[in-house]
């Protein structure tokens, strides 16, 4: 296991790094802090109105963000967390509009990652979208991370990752469960646990 210590610092002094999660690596900043947040839409050029996921490394986060945390986000949670899956769900009053691009969701997930659980238990959640500049390919090494942010960005160098493919996205706050990203998680396997 690298030293993470640096790279916890500078999240906690509201920097943004790149770390590796089983998907792809994502640029990652504290989900409480305003301008952190903001350097993430400036670092990677992307447009404010696309919404971030929050990165958690422990399920009890869940409420810290979600105001109600219905039966069926339950479910996927035990079934397929830690994993690539992202659930959206109606967002506490606190959760910063930043992230959510002002919709009152907020879209949860925890990586299975060894490191990005060392990463995240520490500095406490992380928005973290793909660490590429916007509408270049997702990293899944941190040469590519570097390749797009220069050979001094911080990244924590996991090697490649595993899944190569964004998460799949399950909105729950509507009366039916809805996919509006597909993933490796599949809607079958999304029904089976449902
Ligand atoms: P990424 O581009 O991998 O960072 O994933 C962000 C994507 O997650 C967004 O482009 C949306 O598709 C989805 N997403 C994030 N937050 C929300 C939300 N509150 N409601 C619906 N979709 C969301
Ligand atoms: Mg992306």
């Amino acid at each position: 296991m690298p030293d993470l210590s640096t790279h916890i610092k500078l999240i906690r002094s509201g920097e943004v790094v790149a770390f590796p999660t089983e998907t792809v690596y994502g640029l990652g900043a504290d989900a409480w802090n305003p301008s952190a947040i903001r350097k993430v839409f400036e670092v990677k050029g992307r447009p404010s109105d696309n919404p971030l996921i929050v990165h958690i490394a422990n399920s009890e986060e869940v409420h810290n963000f979600a105001d109600k945390v219905p039966d069926s986000a339950q479910r996927l949670m035990d079934g397929f967390w830690p994993g690539p899956l992202t659930i959206v769900l109606k967002k506490k009053p606190k959760v910063l509009d930043l992230i959510t691009a002002g919709l009152d969701t907020v879209a949860l997930r925890m990586p299975d990652h060894p490191l990005a659980s060392e990463f995240i238990s520490k500095t406490g959640p992380l928005v973290a979208p793909s660490a590429n500049r916007s509408g270049k390919p997702s990293p899944t090494k941190a040469e590519h991370v570097r390749a797009d942010f220069g050979d001094n960005f911080p990244v924590i160098d996991g090697g490649a990752t595993e899944v190569g493919l964004e998460s799949t996205v399950v909105d729950l706050t509507a009366e039916f469960p809805l996919i509006l990203r597909p993933g490796i998680i599949g809607e079958e396997e999304l029904g089976s646990v449902l």
